[in-house]
């Protein structure tokens, strides 16, 4: 089996959010053809361009042999396990499993847009993302570091 790192990034808001991330994380290590090689601590955060409670955020790396879509749709499960929701965008959310980073590729479809387009403006994201790679470049964008001061207003807190 030849894996692909890649980066995924939980968020949830709604119900016991630290008990879905752990779960979630766990289950994530159970997909198949994937092993569950580095996590971040649990982070919490306000919400940006959202409402509701504060944000439990974290970020994994995995080593997959699932293709792009494959694991967009095993993301997509386990966000409906969840019981996950789209009233309307940036709703309040159970769970929300975004691919950040697929090995290289820079992936741009309908379905799917690889590097996750948002990622460099979000410190719930970045800053997680760092911690468990601080060398990490991104594909197409450069080293995630770089982006750093960008967020540097948004507060984050580790749990
Ligand atoms: P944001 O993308 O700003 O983080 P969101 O995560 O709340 O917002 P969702 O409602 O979870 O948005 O996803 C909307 C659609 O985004 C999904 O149906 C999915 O097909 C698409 N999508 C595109 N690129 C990605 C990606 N890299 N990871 C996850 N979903 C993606
Ligand atoms: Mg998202
Ligand atoms: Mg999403």
């Amino acid at each position: 089996m030849s894996a692909t790192p890649c980066y995924i990034g939980i968020g949830a808001n709604l119900g016991d959010a630290q008990d879905t991330v752990r779960r979630t994380i766990a289950m994530l290590g159970e997909l198949p053809q994937t092993r569950l090689a580095a996590q971040s601590s649990l982070f919490s955060t306000a919400p940006v361009d959202a409402g509701g409670d504060d944000y439990i955020n974290a970020v994994v790396r995995l080593d997959t042999g699932l293709q792009p879509l494959e694991l967009l749709h095993a993301l997509q499960a386990i966000e409906r396990d969840f019981g996950r929701e789209r009233p309307y965008r940036n709703a309040p959310r159970t769970l929300d499993l975004d691919i950040l980073v697929y090995g290289s590729q820079v992936i741009a479809s309908d379905a799917l847009t690889v590097p996750h387009p948002r990622m460099t403006q979000r410190a719930f994201v970045l800053i997680p993302l760092l911690q468990i790679d601080p060398f990490i470049t991104i594909p197409g964008l450069g080293p995630a570091h770089a982006f750093v001061p960008g967020v540097a207003g948004q507060a984050i807190r580790k749990i």
